[in-house]
Parts: C-alpha cells; sequence; structure tokens
C-alpha cells in the first residue's frame, strides 16, 4: 500500500484533472480504494467489452468518502469501489451512494453480500473477501494456542502478538464482528487481553506483522488472506524464508467461523451516467471478473458457482485440514453497526 502522504497527493492530482462529465454513459467515473496492480487489466477488460471509457480516482475508503460529501450534488463520481464492509455501511448512513435495481446483481451476489445498513436503504454489493486470519512463529507458538480469535487475548499470550493499528479498518471491522459473535461486554475484555499482550506497540500494515513474525520481533499476527498470497506467490528468497517459518490458522473452525471482510462496491448518490454505473457494477459480478479477484489479486469471489484456481489460496487451505474453511456467516451491514461501540472499547482499554 502507498504511504498516506503519497495517497492524498495522488488523489488530488489526479482529481484536479478529472473533466467534469456531462451524461454520456460512455464514460465511467470510478472512485477506487482497490490499491491493487492487477485491477488494471479488470478496468480495461470492461472498457473493451462494453466501450465505455473509465476516469478513475484513487485514494483509501476514508479520502473517497470525504470527497463525496466534501462534492456533494456536484461530485462526477458514478460507482464507489471500496475495500471494507463498515466504509461501506458508513457511506449508505452517510446517504453518499444510489439505489440500484439489477437482476443480475440480485442473482449473482448471495444475499449477505447484498447489504443495506437499513431496509429502505440502499444497497452496496461486495464482490469479493478476505479473511482475517492468524499468523505464528512455528519456533515458539503451538497451533492450538492461537486457533480461535478469543486465545489472542489469553494471558498465556502475554507478550507474544502484534498487529497494525486497533483503529485500522480492518481491525474494526474484524472487532465488530467479534462482538456480535460474543457481545460487547466480552469484546471489551478481549480487546484489552490483546493490548496486556502486545509484544510491541501497534504499527505498520499487515505484511509488516507477517514479517515481524517470521523474524521473532512477536510471535502472533493477525493479517488479511491476500497479504500471506502475495508472500507465498513472490519467488524471492527472503519471502519464502519468511513464509517457511511461520503457520497460519482460520480461527474459530469449532465455533462461529473466520471472520471475512468484503471489498465492494455502489452507485454514487448523484451519479450522472447511470446505465454504465449498473453495467459496471454488474460486470464486476461476472465470472471474468470474479476470476481476476480470485486469481490477481488473491481473494475469494463471492458470485455463486465461481470455482477457485489460486495456488496460494489453496496452500493456505491445506494447511488448514483441508480444502475449504468455515466463514462466519453474519450479514456485512452488522460489521459497521458496531464500529463506533468498538472504537470506544479501543480507547477504554489502550489499544492505540
Ligand atoms: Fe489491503
Amino acid at each position: 500500500m502507498l504511504k498516506p502522504t503519497l495517497f492524498a497527493l495522488s488523489a488530488i492530482s489526479i482529481l484536479a484533472t478529472l473533466p467534469a462529465q456531462a451524461q454520456d454513459n460512455k464514460t465511467l467515473n470510478l472512485y477506487s480504494a482497490r490499491h491493487y496492480s492487477t485491477d488494471e487489466a479488470l478496468y480495461a477488460d470492461f472498457t473493451k467489452a462494453t466501450g465505455i471509457k473509465i476516469n478513475r480516482v484513487d485514494a483509501d475508503d476514508a479520502g473517497i468518502l470525504n470527497r463525496l460529501r466534501a462534492e456533494g450534488t456536484s461530485s462526477p463520481a458514478d460507482v464507489i469501489l471500496l475495500v471494507d464492509a463498515a466504509r461501506l455501511w458508513k457511506g449508505e448512513i452517510d446517504g453518499l451512494f444510489a439505489p440500484v435495481k439489477s437482476k443480475v446483481l440480485d442473482d449473482a451476489i448471495p444475499a449477505q453480500y447484498r447489504a443495506k445498513a437499513t431496509p429502505e436503504g440502499t444497497p452496496w454489493f461486495g464482490f469479493s473477501t478476505r479473511a482475517r486470519v492468524v499468523v505464528y512463529s512455528k519456533a515458539s507458538v503451538k497451533r492450538e494456542d492461537v486457533d480461535t480469535y478469543e486465545e489472542l487475548g489469553d494471558a498465556k499470550n502475554k507478550g507474544k502478538v502484534c498487529t497494525r493499528s486497533g483503529s485500522h479498518p480492518y481491525n474494526l471491522s474484524l472487532f465488530g464482528a467479534v462482538s456480535e459473535h460474543i457481545g460487547a461486554a466480552a469484546t471489551e475484555t478481549w480487546l484489552k487481553g490483546i493490548a496486556d499482550n502486545m509484544a510491541r506497540a501497534p504499527k505498520g500494515g499487515d505484511t509488516d506483522q507477517i514479517r515481524a513474525v517470521a523474524a521473532g520481533e512477536c510471535a502472533i499476527g493477525l493479517t488479511n488472506t491476500y497479504y500471506l498470497a502475495r508472500l507465498m506467490r513472490s519467488d524471492k528468497a527472503e519471502d519464502k524464508a519468511a513464509m517457511d517459518k511461520i503457520g497460519i490458522v482460520f480461527p474459530n473452525q469449532n465455533s462461529w467461523g473466520t471472520h471475512l471482510n468484503i471489498a465492494g462496491g455502489a452507485m454514487a448518490k448523484n451519479a450522472k451516467n447511470r446505465e454504465a454505473a449498473v453495467k459496471f457494477l454488474e460486470y464486476l459480478a461476472s465470472p471474468s471478473a470474479q476470476k481476476y479477484f480470485a486469481d490477481g489479486n488473491n481473494e475469494w469471489p463471492t458470485a455463486k458457482g465461481m470455482k477457485i484456481d489460486n495456488p496460494a489460496l489453496k496452500a493456505m487451505l491445506v494447511g488448514n485440514g483441508g480444502d475449504a474453511f468455515k466463514a462466519e456467516t453474519i450479514p456485512s451491514s452488522v460489521i459497521g453497526m458496531n464500529q463506533v461501540k468498538v472504537q470506544q472499547m479501543l480507547d477504554r482499554v489502550g489499544y492505540k
């Protein structure tokens, strides 16, 4: 991921050059928080198939939501892509999305990933999922001591845990999900336990936690699966050496399942090119686009009937004892609903 400062700068400079578009449905203005190089081909294929040119604005989730609020009715955005369920939920709550009616999307995307914060709300669609898993040092940690999220907060793991900031959307969404599964009081106790178990103050991104576990700076970390898959598919000797040192656990296989976050999208409230917007959202649910998410960016596709042929995702599951894993089944919208609550817990327990 780019450094936040660079990100902000590039977003502003691209925005400054984005031409004001009249409705033509031959152009699509896309605000995207997907920061994955393989997505270029995904967009190029859409243009090739439809003749619709994509003008893209890149920023992170928060940057895009702020931009949309600031631009209001004069926003040129047609489609918004974000990489976190809670941020998608926030976009809907803040009235930044437009209603979408599409039989193609209703048929392709399972109900739990066609989310709405309220029954009268405007929908957003999860096009891919990423599991948030535990990595551990094979040298110093027993797998059975980290095969549930709950154990990360257990005193037996004192001095071993490292994570990125507790307030990062990936963690807030995990904690919001945990709160749904085990209740608010138990979640706050658990978060206090994790904060007490830290080997070092939270810093860096998910890949930094994987590397820290491999290097022995800490023994237990949390990461989204696609960061692991990237290292597993890397040709670099140092990445291979790092991966040899760590074990991967899909937590809570005997209870509520591993937490899944989504990357997804919605039509922008003030979209001018509405026909093109719906076409693009439908394209993201098509088998060829879904294959890009799975093979290119190592995510799990959400569309029904998709088969995955990604060696890294498969290898992760072999280590988990099979070719599938049990995932949580809560609707994506409840993750967003719990965000404020879990952020307040983090503040109280001192998990920065
Ligand atoms: Fe990411």
